[in-house]
């Protein structure tokens, strides 16, 4: 115990800033596990109340890249991009980009995790893949960049370890929804690994940390503050999460998906934020002039079959079978199909995004204790989005289940999660805002099809021309 940290506690409690020694002295302890949980709680509690000034934020995220190892990506040849998603459902943007922006030219070195909450993780899902290593030391890491142009792979316990101590007590003290605390936790494992620019997509709706659009594009300024401060580009974008992004919810069913929308075959709001996003990645490596430009390289790669091509070469480099991507049968496949019928014909008026990322873990894709192992093969597709006429018994999902025992809970909680009313209903918006060092633009997508109308260069710091 250290009377010290009683000061500091007591002093956050009382709403006063803490000045940056205090707050290294935190974190030091988080990190040597010098300092006890319950003082750490306590003051997670304190901060969670109080919240933290900018100052405070940036001091916090610097001193937690800084706990433990750093990557360093320098010695490879071109700025390496990194993009990261605050969690969604049906969210496998990154299976998407990794190998596309690779495949226009931007060294991609990724580290992602597993699952949290209602999420799912880049790693559970990499892991479906038979054979896929997601555990290479740093040296390979960084020779498959410099060889293939990408690498997709888990974090380490030596990255930020001092977020990986306070992430676990926020988990189960009630503290995981603070701004300056999602902030850092975010930001400090992206500093700590090496990207040279990183692009943010800050999910709001009910299927996000952030159910607001306020709240969102406050959490978005926050981090590309403290990359400005640190001086690490970054720009965010904040995309709706009303609904599950992509159809695929489950492990190997989202590799699936992820593999469908590089062949081409699969479009909509799961390529359309793919296309945002890969293209600010482009724009900040310095591979398109603007937005306009890196969508039509983005294009010219899925229609070429480029990018596909790159995830075939990662997938081979990590070990795993390169096959998969010709022909997504050979993924773990469940053994049973149950289409959840709806109850009465309407419009999907809403759906409880939460609800169905708790439906397809309840079915084993994802853990519910730590000690929990994920079911690669399970989960749901869905068959409707907001705003689609449904007649009564007509399929909302189709659930994809090895274990018939845990079908009916999952079946009932789908009809819960997907509401119909009577119509019409607007689809929800999915781009909604982006927010450079400069500020925040909203309103750029009241057509999808109006984003790439936005000139995102280097040389403008990512503002708006
Ligand atoms: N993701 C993180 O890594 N940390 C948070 O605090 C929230 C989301
Ligand atoms: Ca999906």
């Amino acid at each position: 115990m250290s009377s010290n940290m009683v000061s500091i506690i007591r002093k956050k409690k009382a709403g006063e800033a803490l000045t940056r020694e205090e707050i290294a002295y935190v974190v030091r302890g988080a990190t040597d596990r010098s300092l006890p949980d319950y003082q750490l709680a306590a003051w997670l509690m304190a901060v969670c109340w109080r919240g933290m000034d900018p100052r405070e934020t940036t001091d916090l995220t610097l001193a937690m890249a800084h706990s433990g190892e750093t990557v360093d990506l320098s010695g490879l040849d071109g700025v390496c991009v990194d993009k990261h998603s605050t969690g969604g459902v049906g969210d496998t943007t990154t299976l998407i980009l990794t190998p596309l922006v690779a495949a226009c030219g931007a060294p991609v070195a990724k580290m992602s995790g597993h699952a949290l909450g209602h999420t799912g993780g880049t790693l559970d899902k990499l892991e479906s893949i038979p054979g896929m290593g997601i555990a290479l030391d740093r040296q390979a890491f960084i020779e498959q960049v410099r060889r293939i142009g990408c690498a997709l792979v888990g974090q380490t316990d030596t990255l930020a370890p001092a977020d990986k101590t306070l992430y676990a007590l926020r988990d189960v003290t009630g503290t995981v929804d603070s701004l300056p605390l999602i902030a850092s936790s975010i930001v400090s494992k992206k500093l700590a690994s090496g990207a040279g620019a990183i692009v943010l997509d800050v999910k709001t709706g009910n299927g996000a940390m952030m159910q607001t659009e306020e709240e969102s594009i406050e959490l978005a300024r926050r981090m590309v503050d403290i990359g400005r401060i640190a001086g690490k580009p970054m720009v965010a974008v904040i995309t709706g999460m009303d609904e599950p992004l992509g159809s695929h919810v489950g492990n190997a069913l989202e590799v699936k998906e992820a593999i469908d929308v590089l062949a081409g075959r699969v479009g909509g709001p799961l390529l359309e934020v793919s296309l945002v996003l890969g293209g600010l990645m482009l724009v900040a490596a310095g591979k398109a002039k603007n937005t306009e430009d890196a969508r039509a390289g983005l294009k010219e790669a899925l229609r070429s079959g480029a990018g596909l091509q790159k995830l075939r070469e990662m997938i081979g480099a990590q070990g795993g079978d390169p096959r998969v991507a010709d022909d997504p049968t050979l993924l773990p496949q469940a053994a049973h199909r149950v289409p959840v019928p709806a109850l009465r014909a309407g419009v999907v008026a809403r759906m409880d995004t939460v609800a169905i990322g708790y439906a397809a873990q309840s079915l084993g894709a994802g853990r519910v204790t730590k000690d929990d192992v994920i079911d690669p093969a399970v989960g749901l597709v869905m068959r409707v989005r907001i705003g689609d006429r449904v007649e009564a018994g007509q399929p909302l999902a189709v659930l994809h289940a090895n274990d018939v025992d845990r079908v009916g809970a999952a079946l009932e909680a789908m009809q819960r999660a997907v509401v119909i009313g009577e119509g019409p209903v607007e689809p929800p918006k999915l781009i909604r805002a982006l927010v450079t060092a400069e500020g925040v633009t909203k309103e750029i997508n009241r057509n999808p099809r109006q984003t790439h109308e936005l000139h995102l260069t280097p040389t403008c710091g990512y503002g708006r021309k």
